[in-house]
C-alpha cells in the first residue's frame, strides 16, 4: 500500500531542504506520494497582494524578481521553460488584477496557489536528477476535484477517488497541496494551511497505509512550549482530539486534516523534519487507537484575538430566525463564527478580532427587529482543555475552574458539552499565560 507524505512550508527553504527531502524519500524504500506546500513565506506574500485588491502595480516587478532569485540557486535546465511559463501566468494574473483594481474570487485562488506549483516543480525535478523515479502531478491533470467553493473548498471524493486510483503506484509522485479543481475547472483552495487537508484527502482517495506529516516541531504537546512550563509530548491522539486541538488553536495541522481519514482509519504520523535520515520514530500518531471511553487529558490549547459581539434585546435568544439571519449575513461577508452562545436576552457570537468591526456593521445594517443593543467585548483568549472522555470524568471541570479561580482570574464564558472531547472558556487576554499555566500545572504536572 502506498504512503502519502506531506512536507510543510517551514521546511521548504533552499537547496539544503531539497537534499534533505531526497534523503527522506530514499529512507522509505518504496514509492511514495509527496504533497508539498509553498516555500516558507511565499503564500503570505501572495495574500498580501490580494489583500491590497491588486492596487500595487509598482511592486509586482520587484516581487517577481525576488521570487525568481529565490529559486535561482535550485534552478535546473529541465525546469526552465515550465518555470518561466508558470511565472508569466502569475505575472499576467497580478498585472490583470492591478489593471482592473480588484481580484475576483477565482483569480484570487489561482494567485495564492502558485507557491505550491513552484514547489512541486523544483522538488520533483531535483529528486529525478538524483535518480528517483518521480513525477510531478498537478491537481488539474489528475482531476482532483472540489465542490467549487472559492477560498475554502472541500474535496469531492466520489469524483476524485476513482481518478487517483488509476495512478500507476510503482513510481513516486509530487503533488502540490492547497488546491483542487472546481467542477468547471477553476482552481479552488482549501483555506490557509490547506496542504495538510490536500494530503489527507489524497491519502483517503488512494487508501494509503499512512499519512506521514513532516513538521518542524516534535509533534503534539500538552501545551504550547512558548507559554507553559514543562509541556509533555503526546504519543497518541484520537481523530476527534486532533481535530478539536487544531480547531481551538494548536497550529500543528489544518483543522480538517482528520476528516477524510477517520472513517478509513488511516493513521496520521507526525514527524520532525530535523530528525529525517536516521530511523525516525513518529512523535505523535493520530488514529483510531485512543478509545473514547478511557479518559486521559491530552492538551491545553488556546486561541488569541477573540472578541464577542453580543446582540441584546428582550427575547432575542428565543425569537426564531434571528440567529439564522445573522449567520447567513456573516457567512456572505466571509466571517467565520467560532461559536455562538444564546440566552433568553442575548446572543453572543465568538469572532476573530479582525472580523469584529465588519461584523458589527453588517448586523447593524440589517436592522433586525428585537435587537436593542450590540456590544463588543474586550480582547479575549479562548482556552480549551482536550481529551476523550472529558465530559464524563467527574471533577475535571471543577479542577480546571478551581485552578483558574485560585489565580483570581475572571472567566467570561464557559462551554461544556458542545464538544465531546473539549471544555473551553474565555478569559481576558491579559490573563492568558497565568490561566494556561494554572490549568497545565493542574492537569499535567501534579504527581
Ligand atoms: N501555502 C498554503 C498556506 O500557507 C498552504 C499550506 O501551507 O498548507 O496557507
Ligand atoms: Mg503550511
Amino acid at each position: 500500500m502506498s504512503i502519502v507524505l506531506k512536507i510543510g512550508g517551514s521546511n521548504l527553504r533552499d537547496a539544503d531542504s531539497l537534499r534533505q527531502i531526497f534523503k527522506l524519500i530514499k529512507s522509505y524504500n518504496q514509492p511514495v506520494v509527496l504533497v508539498v506546500s509553498a516555500f516558507n513565506g511565499l503564500t503570505d506574500k501572495l495574500f498580501e497582494f490580494v489583500k491590497q485588491s491588486g492596487n500595487n502595480a509598482d511592486s509586482i516587478n520587484d516581487f517577481l524578481v525576488e521570487l525568481q532569485s529565490r529559486y535561482d540557486p535550485i534552478m535546473l535546465d529541465e525546469v526552465l521553460d515550465v518555470f518561466q511559463s508558470r511565472l508569466s501566468r502569475l505575472e499576467n494574473l497580478l498585472l490583470g488584477s492591478s489593471l482592473i483594481g480588484g481580484v475576483p474570487d477565482f483569480i484570487e485562488d489561482e494567485i495564492v496557489s502558485f507557491g505550491e506549483r513552484f514547489s512541486s516543480l523544483f522538488i520533483s525535478a531535483y529528486l529525478r536528477q538524483q535518480g528517483i523515479d518521480i513525477k510531478e502531478l498537478l491537481p488539474e491533470d489528475i482531476g482532483f476535484e472540489t465542490n467549487g467553493s472559492y477560498h475554502n473548498a472541500s474535496v469531492n471524493f466520489e469524483k476524485s477517488a476513482p481518478r487517483l486510483q488509476e495512478l500507476d503506484m510503482s513510481v513516486s509522485y509530487v503533488i502540490p497541496g492547497f488546491y483542487g479543481m472546481s467542477p468547471d475547472n477553476k482552481i479552488t483552495v482549501f483555506g490557509r494551511g490547506g496542504s495538510d487537508y490536500s494530503a489527507a484527502a489524497i491519502a483517503a482517495c488512494i487508501n494509503a497505509s499512512s499519512l506521514d506529516v513532516w513538521k518542524d516541531v516534535d509533534g503534539y504537546l500538552s501545551g504550547d512550549p512558548v507559554r507553559v512550563n514543562n509541556p509533555k509530548k503526546i504519543k497518541n491522539l484520537s481523530y476527534t482530539e486532533a481535530a478539536e486541538l487544531s480547531y481551538f488553536g494548536a497550529k500543528i495541522l489544518h483543522p480538517r486534516t482528520v476528516e477524510p481519514l477517520k472513517s478509513l482509519e488511516i493513521p496520521i504520523r507526525i514527524f520532525n523534519f530535523k530528525q529525517s535520515g536516521s530511523d525516525p520514530i513518529p512523535y505523535t500518531i493520530i488514529g483510531p487507537s485512543a478509545k473514547a471511553d478511557t479518559f486521559s487529558m491530552k492538551s491545553v490549547t488556546y486561541t488569541e484575538d477573540i472578541r464577542t459581539l453580543t446582540l441584546r434585546g428582550a427575547g432575542v435568544g428565543i425569537t426564531p430566525g434571528i440567529l439564522s439571519k445573522v449567520t447567513n449575513t456573516l457567512e456572505k461577508g466571509r466571517v467565520n463564527i467560532k461559536s455562538v452562545i444564546t440566552t433568553q436576552v442575548a446572543i453572543s457570537l465568538l469572532l476573530s478580532s479582525s472580523d469584529l468591526d465588519a461584523s458589527h456593521r453588517m448586523i447593524e445594517e440589517m436592522n433586525i427587529p428585537g435587537i436593542d443593543l450590540i456590544d463588543e467585548s474586550e480582547e479575549l483568549c479562548l482556552l480549551a482543555a482536550v481529551g476523550e472522555g472529558i465530559l464524563d470524568q467527574p471533577g475535571v471541570a471543577a479542577s480546571i475552574f478551581t485552578a483558574v479561580a485560585r489565580e483570581n482570574i475572571n472567566i467570561k464564558f464557559i462551554s461544556f458539552g458542545a464538544s465531546r472531547v473539549a471544555i473551553y472558556f474565555l478569559v481576558g487576554i491579559k490573563d492568558r499565560d497565568t490561566a494556561l499555566n494554572a490549568i497545565h500545572n493542574e492537569l499535567f504536572c501534579k504527581e
